[in-house]
């Protein structure tokens, strides 16, 4: 296959990062017999620096003609970085909120894993945690109490706020639909959140996520409260494959998923809209307190290009190839400093590039 990627390496660590990630999809081209090819797009401080806005029209469409995004992250650091002099709507993080909302990436998907040989960084005890967990939480990135009309006003003498939350049944649609297909990669379970109890827009969600449920009999479906679900993570995160959910509960949810499994620098992300389209991301930022030390973890981007290999270009097996190079480093012994522990051989961010390479076989 022939891929046309765009790549926006950002600020920070993201150049590091990326450089990285670009290794081990060229190794993947070659064992594989693909070819990447890579569109270098500035978005964030870099494009600050050169075009003076964080996101040019030019960037969006050149993006829009990939087949999908490779991100590194972007910003600096807020006290010193010249760019946070700028007004908020021209600051780096304008970049990525507008670029999300260009492409129509509706969809945000983070796994949870916890590799069995990262286990003593998860707070929750051995029991619970023996064997690990692979979940994928999928967030309705669009909609929801975020996007809703807000307004703060006097109302009898007394300053009341108001933010509205709704959500049309396409909107719904669109996402479940997504949740599903993505099940039908993985262990083919959907556990749906909501708080149906109590809101008519979950009361809507359920009612939509059954019907598309129709369509795909393979899958299993439950619906969980969110409140439930809180309690559930902690208590038996094995249980879960694709949790699927609105706008807030996923932006809850997914970090405290993403607490349990150690470093944020292990923490891939995927958005993605109605086509194959997706922009690939590591869950973490610029990192400016370690950029250009040599030292960042790259298994965050790495695993997020092994994200768009499967979500956006349908290569299962090279996905599997990648991740199966990570878990093997990390069975090695190999670290980088962020999940360093005793007895362990630190490396540092193009050793780990290079290592996860050597491990990519067919
Ligand atoms: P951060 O995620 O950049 O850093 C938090 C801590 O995690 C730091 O100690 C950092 O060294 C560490 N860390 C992060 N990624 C790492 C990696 N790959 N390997 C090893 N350690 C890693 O969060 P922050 O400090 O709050 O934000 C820094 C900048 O990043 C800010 O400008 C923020 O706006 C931006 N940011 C960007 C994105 C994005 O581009 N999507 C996301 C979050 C934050």
């Amino acid at each position: 296959m022939k891929l046309k990627i765009g790549v926006i390496k950002g600020d920070g660590i993201g150049p590091e990062v990326v450089n990285e990630a670009m290794k081990v999809l060229d190794k993947v081209g070659v064992v594989y017999g693909h070819e990447f090819d890579y569109t270098q797009l500035l978005m964030g401080g870099a494009s600050i620096d050169t075009y003076g806005v964080p996101l040019t029209d030019e960037t969006i469409e050149l993006a829009k003609n990939s087949d999908a995004v490779l991100l590194g992250s972007i910003g600096g650091d807020a006290k010193t970085s010249p760019w946070y002099k700028l007004e908020p709507s021209k600051r780096p993080e304008a970049g990525l909120l507008k670029i999300r909302k260009a492409l129509n990436l509706f969809a945000n998907l983070r796994p949870a894993v916890l590799y069995d040989e990262l286990k003593g960084a998860c707070p929750l005890k051995e029991e619970i945690t023996e064997g690990g967990f692979d979940m994928m939480i999928m967030r309705e990135l669009t909609g929801g109490l975020y996007f809703g009309e807000r307004s703060t006003e006097e109302k009898n003498g007394v300053l009341t706020a108001t933010d509205s939350l709704t959500y049309t049944e396409d909107e719904i649609r669109r996402i479940a639909k997504r949740g599903f297909d993505i099940a039908m990669k993985r262990r083919k379970k959907v556990t749906s959140v909501d708080k149906a109890n109590v809101l008519d827009s979950s009361r809507l969600w359920r009612k939509v996520v059954e019907e598309v449920a129709k369509d795909y009999p393979e899958v299993t479906l439950e619906h969980m409260l969110v409140d439930n679900c809180a309690m559930q993570l902690v208590k038996n995160p094995r249980q879960f494959d694709v949790i699927l959910t609105e706008n807030m509960f996923g932006d809850i949810l997914s970090d405290e998923a993403s607490m349990m499994t150690g470093s944020i620098g292990m923490l891939a992300s995927a958005s993605l809209n109605e086509t194959k389209f997706g922009m690939y991301e590591p869950s973490g930022g610029s990192a400016p307190d370690i950029a250009g030390k040599g030292i960042a973890n790259p298994i965050a981007t790495i695993l997020s290009a092994a994200m768009m290999l499967r979500f956006s270009f349908d290569l299962d097996q090279e996905a599997d190839a990648i991740e199966n190079a990570v878990e093997n480093v990390l069975k090695d012994g190999y670290r980088t400093i962020d999940i360093m522990s005793e007895g362990k051989v630190q490396i540092g961010t193009a050793e780990m590039g290079n290592k996860i390479c050597s491990y990519i076989t067919k």
